[in-house]
C-alpha cells in the first residue's frame, strides 16, 4: 500500500486538531499528509499493519500541543530498509503514533518509553497484533500491576471493574490461574455473559443496570481481598466499602472520569481505607520497563497452553481510527480494541 508520487513517500496521519470537551469527536482530529524523508544509513520505512486505540490517549492528550501527531502503538512492517538487523519484512511494535508509515532508525534507543520501537516477539500462530494487547502493554499492566500490587493468594475474593476490557479481561484470568474467586463488573449483558461462560469469572454484573450494593454481598458474602480497578467513580466506592480487612487496590485507571465535564464530587475514600486498613496504589506500566520481557512471555505462555482466552475488536481502515477510538470509550470493544489498516 505504499504510496509512492514523484519517488517520495507519504504518510497519512491523524493530528490532535482541536482539544477534547468531554467524550472526543471526529472534529478533534484532521487527516493530514506528511511527506517521508529519504531513508539514511540505517533507518528503515516501515508501514503501519495494526493501530492500537487506548484509553490513556484521553487523559494524556491533555499534555499535548495541538498540531501533534496523535500518539499510541502500532505494529508495523519494515518495507524498505537501510538497517541489516530489520531487513525488509520485519515486524517492529512500539509507540509510532496514528501514522501509516513511518521512517526511523530503531536502533536509536529513546528513554521516552513513547518513544520505543523494538522487534516483535516471536508470536507463533497468534496474530501480530496481540503485541499490542494481551502480549504487549495492556498484558503487561494486567501481568504487573495486578501481580505486584494486589499479590493475590489462593482462594482471595477478587473484583475487577472494567473486566471485558483489554486489561480487565486479562486480570480476572490471571487471578483464576492464582486460586482467586473473581468477580467483574462490565458494561453489557453480552459482556457480562462472555466473562462467566467463556472466561471463568465466578460471577459478573452489568455495573449500568445492577445494584451496585446487593450485587457485591450476593457474590461476596464474605468481602473482597482485592480489587483491580480500571474505571473509579461510584463503582469503586461500592467496591471499597465491601472490601476486607487489610484489603489491597491497585488502581490502573479511571475511565469513568477521562471525559467527565461536570466537577465530580470526590468520592470518599478515607473512611473505607481507615476503618479497613486498605492499601491502595496507583501504578504506570512503565515501572516495570526493565521486566517487560518477563511479563510477555508468561502472557504468551499462559495463552499457548490454553489457560488465557483472549478476545479483540478490530476496526478495518486506518481512516477509521478516531471512530473505533471513540467507540472504545464508549464501550463498543469486547477485549482489545485495535485498528487494521
Ligand atoms: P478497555 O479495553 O477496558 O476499554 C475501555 C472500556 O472502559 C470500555 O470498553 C468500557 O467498557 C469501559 N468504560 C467506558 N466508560 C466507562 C464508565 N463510565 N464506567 C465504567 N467503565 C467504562 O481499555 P484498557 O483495558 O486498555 O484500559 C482499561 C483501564 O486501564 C483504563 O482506565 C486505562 O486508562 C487503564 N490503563 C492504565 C495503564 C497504566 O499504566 N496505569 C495501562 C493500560 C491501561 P464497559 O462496556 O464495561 O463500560
Amino acid at each position: 500500500h505504499t504510496s509512492i508520487v514523484n519517488n517520495t513517500v507519504s504518510a497519512k496521519k491523524f493530528v490532535f486538531s482541536k482539544r477534547f470537551n468531554g467524550l472526543p469527536q471526529h472534529d478533534n482530529f484532521s487527516l493530514e499528509v506528511e511527506e517521508l524523508p529519504e531513508l539514511k544509513a540505517g533507518d528503515v520505512l516501515c508501514e503501519a499493519l495494526y493501530l492500537s486505540v487506548d484509553p490513556y490517549m484521553r487523559p494524556y492528550s491533555l499534555g499535548w500541543p495541538l498540531g501533534t501527531t496523535m500518539k499510541g502503538g502500532q505494529v508495523a512492517k519494515v518495507v524498505e530498509s537501510k538497517n541489516d538487523k530489520f531487513p525488509i519484512g520485519s515486524l517492529l511494535v512500539g509507540y509510532l503514533g496514528w501514522r501509516t508509515h513511518t521512517v526511523i532508525n530503531p536502533d536509536i534507543k529513546s528513554k521516552n518509553f513513547m518513544e520505543e520501537i523494538t522487534q516483535l516477539p516471536e508470536l507463533g500462530s497468534l496474530c501480530p497484533s496481540v503485541g499490542l494487547g494481551a502480549v504487549g502493554m495492556p498484558g503487561n499492566s494486567a501481568y504487573f500491576g495486578f501481580l505486584e500490587i494486589c499479590k493475590p493468594k489462593p482462594n482471595d475474593v477478587v473484583v475487577v471493574s472494567g473486566a471485558a476490557g483489554a486489561v480487565g479481561s486479562l486480570v480476572g484470568q490471571i487471578a483464576k490461574i492464582k486460586g482467586c474467586r473473581v468477580i467483574g463488573f462490565a458494561g453489557t449483558n453480552d459482556k457480562v455473559k462472555w466473562l462467566e461462560n467463556e472466561l471463568g469469572f465466578d460471577r459478573a454484573f452489568n455495573y449500568k443496570v445492577c445494584d451496585l450494593k446487593s450485587s457485591l454481598k450476593e457474590a461476596a458474602p464474605n468481602g473482597v481481598d482485592c480489587y483491580f480497578d480500571n474505571v473509579g467513580g461510584p463503582l469503586s466506592v461500592a467496591v471499597r466499602s465491601h472490601m476486607n480487612d487489610f484489603g489491597r487496590i491497585s488502581v490502573c485507571g479511571a475511565i469513568s472520569l477521562y471525559n467527565d465535564t461536570t466537577p465530580t464530587l470526590v468520592p470518599c475514600v478515607e473512611p473505607a481505607m481507615v476503618f479497613k486498613q486498605l492499601k491502595m496504589e496507583g501504578f504506570l506500566i512503565h515501572r516495570w520497563t526493565n521486566r517487560f520481557q518477563e511479563g510477555m512471555s508468561q502472557m504468551l505462555t499462559w495463552i499457548q497452553e490454553g489457560k488465557i482466552k483472549i478476545k479483540e475488536t478490530h476496526t478495518e481502515g486506518f481512516e477509521n481510527m478516531p471512530q473505533a477510538f471513540i467507540d472504545m470509550l464508549k464501550g463498543g470493544n469486547l477485549g482489545k480494541a485495535i485498528v487494521k489498516a
